[in-house]
């Protein structure tokens, strides 16, 4: 009865822009959640592909601490390790040259647009500002993020939006020739596979034609990570499955495994775009979300990737074709479910069976933690399975 206050009080003084499942969690160790009825579930959502190594995992956990006991902030007046660290892992994985950091995708993507705005006018003058995107693209809830996005239902309410956005079809190359001959652009943002649009990857033809239009025209192309990057789809980042280089990359979410960061890794092409002023962000770089971040991108080498393959495998191998199951997309343990039954309702029913699941549209989406143990693995399947098949 206490704990029903809780829901209620959530209920009374929490602004209400999120639909809450009726569930207080209270404490969490591997992929496993404890809800204050004492309730158990496994994790299928990770915080939407933040906790990357589920909850209370050693690694990250005496990371977090140990730089939360000597030094919490110092703002960016100061240098500090991890934050140097981080950087240098970043960009010694990934060949990019400067990171910027803030605390959110939205944020990491604002600094992309950014970058590449002033690149762009720089180069070809002040029109240049306009920035492709996709339909059914995903940027973020900040004005200039949902002006990138391509879903208009995010946008009413909101306008102006920050003007300078297209958007073209995804893997329509086609329009995104037109497009990019006839609007001037300034740069081309993706996702290689939509998140939150249904889990749709990319093709790598279309992927590999923004490329080429971004190297022809010589403008940045931003690969938008914040979902699919940090291991998320087998690889370090998507983009490294995609056959192509970016001048930018944005990443957040799975990066903190748990802490607010943000992150805008910038090519050779764009590297000295930003000088001293031109951005900035006060928490940006803090070095407790850094050393916890510093923990995750560490440990994802080689030999761990191919274990989130194998369990990307079992996955998909397990749910095709299975009874009230359409179809299975997605990229590595990034995966959408299109179920004969209604998303939301597998949803319901799989967290009575003590499953937690998240949906993409019309879909049901799993974004389990990279290092789910293949047991609660095995569990959780099995469960979908149930549920849909019923
Ligand atoms: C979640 C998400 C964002 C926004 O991230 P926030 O941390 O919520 O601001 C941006 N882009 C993609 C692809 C996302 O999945």
């Amino acid at each position: 009865m206490i704990r029903m206050s809780i829901i209620s009080l959530d209920q009374e003084y929490v602004a209400g822009t999120y639909g809450r499942f009726p569930v207080e969690l209270v404490s969490g160790r591997g992929s496993v959640l404890t809800a204050a009825d004492g309730k158990k579930y496994i994790d299928m959502g990770s915080g939407i592909g933040v906790t990357a190594f589920g909850f209370a995992d050693d690694d990250w956990t005496n990371a977090v601490t140990a730089q939360l006991m000597r030094l919490q902030h110092t703002s960016n007046l100061y240098y500090t390790e991890p934050c140097a660290r981080l950087a240098q892992v970043l960009c010694e994985k990934t060949g990019m040259k400067k990171v910027f950091f803030s605390n959110s995708g939205a944020e990491a993507n604002e600094c992309a647009i950014k970058v590449a705005r002033k690149y762009s006018a720089k180069k070809k003058g002040p029109d240049c500002y306009t920035i492709l995107t996709l339909v059914n693209s995903f940027h973020g809830r900040t004005l200039t993020t949902l002006a990138a996005t391509g879903q208009d239902h995010f946008h009413k309410d909101f306008r102006p939006l920050t003007p300078g956005f297209a958007h073209v079809e995804a893997n329509n190359i086609a329009q995104l020739l037109d497009a990019a001959s006839k609007l001037n652009p300034a740069g081309i943002m993706l996702e290689c596979v939509q998140g939150e649009g249904g889990v749709n990857p990319l093709t790598p033809e279309f992927v590999k034609a923004a490329a080429a239009i971004a190297e022809e025209q010589d403008i940045p192309l931003i690969i938008d990570e914040v979902q699919t990057g940090n291991g998320r789809t087998g690889s370090l980042y998507a983009y490294m499955q995609f056959g192509i280089m970016p001048d930018i990359v944005s990443t957040a979410k799975g990066l903190g495994g748990g802490l607010p960061i943000g992150a805008t890794l910038m090519g050779e092409k764009v590297q000295y775009v930003l000088g001293p002023g031109d951005h900035g962000s006060t928490y940006g770089g803090n070095p407790v979300c850094c050393a916890g971040a510093l923990s995750v991108i560490s440990r994802l080498d080689e030999t761990f990737l191919t274990d989130v393959c194998k369990k990307s495998d079992y996955v998909f191998t397990s749910l095709h074709q299975a009874p009230g199951i359409e179809s299975v997309c997605g990229l590595g343990l990034m995966i959408g479910i299109k179920t004969v039954k209604p998303a939301k309702e597998v949803v319901a029913a799989c967290m009575d069976r003590g499953v937690l699941c998240l949906t993409a549209k019309d879909k049901v989406r799993l974004l389990p933690a990279l290092n789910i143990p293949m047991e609660n693995l095995e569990k959780a399947i099995e469960v979908i399975k149930f549920v849909c098949k019923e």
